[in-house]
This record gives structure tokens, sequence and C-alpha cells, in this order.
């Protein structure tokens, strides 16, 4: 059985890997071409970094059905807000994937979904593995492949992922307690770094990237 597993995950990351490789790069007279891109580890990130970022969002999108299924509307708009936030990663990451060359593409990815306690107790898990071990670590390496774009694509993510920890413990909080009377009504999503707030508390522009409030959209 683990073999089995261990087997399929290296053919998945062959074939991801061959999806990579292809690029499309403008030549100085300005016109598209195809041409090979050698793959540093800073486009491997990405990839990576990309479909997490997928992943996450199918994953909050299915969380919000069935807190929803559940009973549990008070959660709805927190994993809704979740799910915009991952999409609006994805599409800075991929600019910056672009930026090096790097074409991709994959599948819908499978979702599980348990509980709503369990779904959420996930996702802090996943969330606090990125902060603390992934994210540092493709930073670094973007550092050292002097991959600026990625650079700052990465650490724009990391950075909104750091700042809405009090979303996440508030959410927590709420479902140890069965308590949601504290819980934002509606949370409000940049459309260019992702960072969330409680709705309430939205300043009259973004903390990260200078957005103004009227531009951001609200989960509620
Ligand atoms: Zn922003």
């Amino acid at each position: 059985m683990k073999k089995n597993t261990l087997l399929l995950t290296l053919v998945a990351i062959f074939l991801f890997a061959a999806c990579g490789n292809q690029a499309v790069k403008e030549d100085e007279n300005g016109d598209k071409d195809s041409v090979e891109v050698v793959l540093t580890p800073t486009h491997t990130d990405l990839q990576n970094a990309i479909q997490r970022a997928d992943l996450n969002a199918e994953r909050f999108n299915a969380f919000a059905q069935k807190a929803k299924e559940e009973k549990l509307p008070e959660m709805l708009p927190f994993f809704q807000a979740m799910a915009a936030a991952e999409k609006v990663y994805i599409s800075e990451l991929s600019e910056a994937f672009k930026v090096m060359g790097g074409q991709m593409s994959w599948g819908k990815p499978e979702v599980e979904v348990k509980s709503t306690r369990e779904n959420f107790a996930l996702m802090m898990k996943e969330k606090e593995q990125e902060r603390n071990e992934l994210y540092p670590a493709f930073i670094e390496n973007a550092g050292k492949n002097g991959a600026d774009e990625a650079s700052v694509a990465l650490e724009m993510v990391l950075e909104a992922e750091k700042m809405i920890i009090p979303l996440y413990e508030a959410a927590d909080k709420a479902l140890q307690s069965g308590n949601f009377s504290k819980l934002p009504l509606s949370y409000s999503v940049c459309p260019k770094c992702g960072l969330t707030y409680d709705s309430k508390l939205l300043p009259e522009s973004c903390d990260l990237c200078g957005t103004s409030k009227e531009k951001f959209t609200a989960y509620k």
C-alpha cells in the first residue's frame, strides 16, 4: 500500500515536472517563441506554492459547503474569504512564474471533507507549516537564485498569511467553545495581495499593498 502511494507520487511528480518544462519567452523583437527554460529550484517552489494554494482554495470552498450543511453559518464567510485569498495568491505567484518563463497546468485537486471542526484543524496545521517551513524555505531559495519577482510574490503571500493569524485564532476559539458571537460577520479580501480583514476593521487602504478599501471583496 505504502509502495503504491510512493509510486503514484513519483509518477505525479514526473508528470508535473514534464508539464512545467515548456516555456514561452519573448525575444528581443518582442516575438513570442517557444523555448526550453532551465528549471531552477525556484520554478519548482513556485509550482508547489501555486498547486498548494489551488488545493487550499478547493478545500476552503468545500469546507464552506460543509459548514452550511452542519448548520454552522457563522463559519461560511470565513471559509469563503480564505478561498478567495488563495485565488489571489495563485495569481500573484503565477505572475512571478510567468516572468521566469514558466508555464504550468494541472487537474482539479481532490479534496477530502470531514467535519467542520476537523476541516478547520487541518487548515490550521497546513497554514502553520506554510508560514514556518515552506514559505521561508521558498524565499531563501529565491534569494539564492536571484529570482526577485518570486521573492516579492512569496514574501507578500507569507506576510498576508502572518497578518491573518488573529482571524484563525478567533475562528478556532469559536469552534472550540461553540460560541460564535464574537466572530466577524463579514470578511474583506484585498484583490491584489489577498490580505483579509474583518470588514468592520477594514482600513482606508490595504496595509500590505495599498489597494483602496473600495476595491476589496466582502464575504458575509
Ligand atoms: Zn493588499
